[in-house]
């Protein structure tokens, strides 16, 4: 039976995926749903998002229009300056009565469209996206003293029974972390990247970016992204293939020239919709299952472990926390952020220098990058969460401010005083020397704390320590650290103090966003 309104449906570019909850509520009578996808380019001048961002979502989104359009929905595809006025023109030639959404996944997004003033109601579908409701998280963290990942990730293995044998574990342990953390040896030999040649579509969205007076950051080509689910998921059988079996080992490492290591690259598909978590999370089980000898558990589970543990965990912390969550800042970093960060040429630091190149280039850091390069150096430097937060926003092909929010300020900068990591995660260039081969082909020595000579990372890690010595004190698993530091000679600290302190003045002139 037909509803008493006519419905219009307005799908967003984060949710191409036709199983979606506004899709599927009426499905039964689509022919009689008008759809509507509008891309704004007021809203991408909005940001300097990078241009590949761009490509892959409106591309994204053109494809999936056709593929509504072979499901039989009558499809306007909108491309203009603001979202209103294509929707305001749709909804009066569709007579459409009433418009339902399924709930974007970011909270910013809903307030805009609220703030649409529409000619008529607006109803919003529950987002199944993931596979924890907010109810359901809300219930499972309410009460709870600490909001562990480790807790958290036990109860997805058991409520969806993924590597179970009964109640227990596959292999007698939850966690194969330890593992999970060799570094790059000589002659690593990652697997070939699977790239995609665009198709004369995405050509077409290329060629509008660059017509577009957009602000714009990284580089438009080669752009080698899927833009369609035939391609997310070819993608992810080219990584059950090739990457899975050495996933878990190299999970950590980082290596000049290899931007992709053994890493999936399948969030930019995830956070579009193109892939859902629990078919990921099942191939990779079944993979497993039929093939035992070629895949480690080690690698099963490390993979399943960061979409069923921390993939979920973030979106259910996002709404968990409120919306006050992205002004937390519990150091009270305040350094605007350095202006390499736009342009990695600027830096002579290498391992920044050369991930920050990496992400002009493809708009992906892999996650040891983003967090022990790129955040790090910001934590230990003072910059403000905010605006290094707002950096990830534009600079990455998978960023959303449901996934920036926990990982960048929560995770990366510890900016909430620790809601969900136990410490934060600073360090000297001694890990990263372990974990890379950055330091190799440095201007800094990674040993050296002091003088022309000495690695940045190593007297902002100290500085850090002294600076914040007090806050740390409270944190228990900061207590190693502190006495590293009470050992240190005091003239030597001060020094590197005075060292951090010039880096920040002298730069303030040359080497800030103003
Ligand atoms: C400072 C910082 C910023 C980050 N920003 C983003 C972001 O903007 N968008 C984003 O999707 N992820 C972000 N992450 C999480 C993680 O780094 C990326 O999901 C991952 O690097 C994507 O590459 P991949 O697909 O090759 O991942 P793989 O290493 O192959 O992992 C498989 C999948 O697990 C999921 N995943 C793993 N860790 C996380 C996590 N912490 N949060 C959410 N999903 C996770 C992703 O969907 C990923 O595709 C961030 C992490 C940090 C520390
Ligand atoms: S020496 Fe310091 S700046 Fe240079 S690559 Fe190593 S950690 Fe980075």
């Amino acid at each position: 039976m037909l509803p008493k309104m006519k419905i219009g449906l307005w799908i967003l570019g984060d949710q191409l995926n036709l199983q979606q909850a506004a899709l599927a509520a009426y499905r039964g009578i689509k022919a009689q749903t008008p759809v509507i996808l509008i891309e704004s380019w007021d809203y991408a001048r909005s940001r300097p998002y990078h241009r590949q961002k761009l490509v892959l979502v409106w591309a994204a989104m053109r494809r999936f229009a056709e593929a509504l359009k072979v499901e039989g929905w009558p499809v306007t595809y909108a491309g203009a300056e603001d979202f209103r006025t294509p929707l305001l023109a749709w909804i009066e030639r569709e007579r459409v009565e009433r418009l339902v959404l399924t709930e974007p996944k970011d909270r910013p997004f809903r307030e805009f469209i609220e703030t649409l003033d529409l000619p008529c109601p607006l109803t919003w579908l529950e987002n199944q996206h993931f596979l924890w409701s907010r109810g359901e998280f809300q219930a499972w963290a309410q009460n709870r003293r600490r909001l562990l990942l480790e807790d958290f990730y036990r109860a997805g293995r058991r409520r969806f029974q993924v590597l179970m044998t009964g109640d227990q574990p596959l292999g007698g342990r939850w966690n194969f972390d330890p593992e999970n953390r060799r570094p790059p040896k000589k002659g690593l030999t990652p697997p070939p990247v699977l790239s995609f040649t665009p198709d004369a579509l995405t050509q077409m969205v290329i060629d509008q970016v660059r017509a577009l007076d957009l602000p714009g950051y990284g580089e438009l080509e080669p752009f080698s992204w899927g833009v369609t689910r035939n391609q997310a998921l070819a993608a992810f059988q080219h990584f059950l293939n090739h990457g899975l079996p050495q996933f878990g080992a190299y999970q950590d490492a980082m290596a000049t020239g290899e931007s992709f290591l053994w890493h999936s690259l399948l969030s930019p598909y995830l956070n579009l919709g193109l892939l859902s978590p629990l078919e990921l999370i099942r191939g990779a089980e079944k993979a497993f299952q039929d093939n035992p000898e070629r895949l480690p558990l080690n690698s099963v589970e490390g993979f399943i472990r960061q979409i069923l543990g921390w993939r979920e965990y973030m979106f259910g912390l996002y709404h968990f926390l409120g919306a006050d969550y992205s002004q937390k800042n519990w150091f009270n970093h305040d350094l605007p952020l350095p202006s390499f960060y736009w342009d990695g040429s600027q830096t002579d630091m290498n391992c920044l220098r050369q991930v920050l190149r990496q992400v002009e280039e493809t708009g992906y850091a892999h996650h040891i990058q983003r967090l022990m390069i790129l955040s790090n150096f910001a934590l230990i430097s003072g910059v403000s969460p905010q605006a290094l937060k707002s950096w990830f926003h534009c600079a990455f092909i998978d960023g959303y401010d449901w996934v920036m929010q926990t990982n960048v300020l929560g995770m990366g900068q510890f900016a909430d005083g620790g809601l969900l990591a136990s410490k934060p995660y600073a360090s000297s260039a001694n890990y990263i020397q372990k974990m890379s081969d950055y330091c190799q082909s440095c201007v800094y020595n990674p040993k050296a704390r002091l003088g022309e000579s000495a690695c940045p990372f190593n007297y902002f890690y100290w500085d850090f320590l002294a600076r914040h010595r007090e806050k740390l004190a409270s944190l228990g698993r900061m207590g190693l650290a502190l006495k590293n530091l009470d050992r240190l000679d005091s003239q030597e600290l001060a020094q590197m103090r005075r060292q951090a302190d010039e880096w920040r003045r002298c730069s303030r002139s040359n080497r800030f966003e103003k």
